[in-house]
C-alpha cells in the first residue's frame, strides 16, 4: 500500500457552554480534562461525561463515564472510582478495525516505564490471506494480533484489520473483561468454517511465544479444521 487517506476526528461541541468562566484545567485543544476513574475535572464539585470530556468518544464510553460521574455527583463529596468496561473501538471500514483492551502502544508505553522494555507481554498473530473460511467468502485480506501477559498468560489486548473484525472484537471484548488467559480461551468451543479458527490461530500463537504452549507446526492444520 502506498498511501493512506485518514478522514477521521472530531472535536467536543463545548464552545457555548461558558467552562471558559469556570477556570477548569483543559488539554492542549482546549477540551476538559476529567480524571477517567471518576469523572471529576479539577474543580471538584464539577463532574464531566461523555464527549465533553478528554477521554474515548464513543457511545458506549459515554453510558459508562455518565452513570459513574451522576452517582459521584449525587453522593459527592464522597467520590469513588467507578465500573469501566474493557475498551473496545470498532471503525466500520473494509475490512474493519478493531481494537480490544490494551494496545501494543500502551502495552511498550508500560513496559518503558517499568524498565524492562518489551518483555513483558508477548504477541499471536494470524494473516487473514490463507484462512479457510476468509478465502471461501472471497474476504481474505487482514491481520489479528493478540497480546498476553508473560508468567500469568493473561489476555491483555487485541488490534485487528480483519473481516468479520467486529465480531471477533466483541469475543476477545468478553475474554478481556473476564480476565481469561490464553489457555482458557482457547479451551473453549470453535466451530468450523467460520473466521472464528484465525482467532484460534493467533491464540495458538500467542501461547507458543508465552512459552506456555506449543508452536504450530503445521500451518496448512490452521486453514481448517486444525484441532
Ligand atoms: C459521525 C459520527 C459517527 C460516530 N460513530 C460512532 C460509532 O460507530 N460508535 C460509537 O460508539 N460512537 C460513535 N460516534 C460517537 C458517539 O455518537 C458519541 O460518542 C456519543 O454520542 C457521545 O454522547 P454524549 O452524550 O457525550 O454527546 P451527544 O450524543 O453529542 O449529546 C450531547 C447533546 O447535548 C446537546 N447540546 C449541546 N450543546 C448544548 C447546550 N449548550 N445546551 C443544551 N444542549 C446542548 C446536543 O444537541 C446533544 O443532543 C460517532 C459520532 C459521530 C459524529
Amino acid at each position: 500500500m502506498d498511501y493512506v487517506i485518514a478522514a477521521t476526528g472530531r472535536r467536543p461541541n463545548v464552545g457555548k457552554l461558558g467552562l471558559e468562566a469556570l477556570n477548569l484545567a483543559q488539554d492542549e485543544k482546549g477540551v476538559p480534562i476529567v480524571n477517567a476513574h471518576t469523572m471529576q475535572t479539577s474543580i471538584p464539585h464539577i463532574f464531566l461525561a461523555g464527549d465533553a470530556s478528554n477521554l474515548l468518544p464513543l457511545l458506549h464510553e459515554a453510558n459508562d463515564q455518565g452513570r459513574i460521574a451522576g452517582d459521584n455527583a449525587a453522593r459527592f463529596p464522597h467520590v469513588v472510582p467507578g465500573f469501566r468496561h474493557s475498551a473496545l473501538s470498532i471503525v466500520f471500514t473494509s475490512p474493519q478495525i478493531a481494537m480490544v483492551g490494551e494496545t501494543y502502544r500502551n502495552l511498550q508505553e508500560r513496559a518503558k516505564q517499568q524498565a524492562k522494555a518489551c518483555d513483558c507481554f508477548a504477541v499471536g498473530e494470524v494473516s487473514f490471506e490463507d484462512q479457510g473460511r476468509s478465502r471461501v467468502i472471497g474476504q481474505n485480506k487482514g491481520l489479528l494480533r493478540v497480546y498476553g501477559e508473560l508468567g500469568t498468560g493473561r489476555f491483555l489486548g487485541a488490534e485487528m484489520i480483519a473481516p468479520a473484525a467486529e465480531h471477533l472484537a466483541h469475543l476477545l471484548a468478553w475474554a478481556h473483561q473476564s480476565e481469561m488467559t490464553v489457555a482458557q480461551m482457547l479451551s473453549l468451543p470453535f466451530y468450523h468454517p467460520v473466521v472464528e479458527e484465525g482467532l484460534r490461530t493467533a491464540l495458538r500463537d500467542l501461547n507458543a511465544n508465552l512459552e506456555l504452549g506449543s508452536a504450530i507446526e503445521d500451518r496448512c492444520m490452521e486453514c481448517g479444521v486444525g484441532d
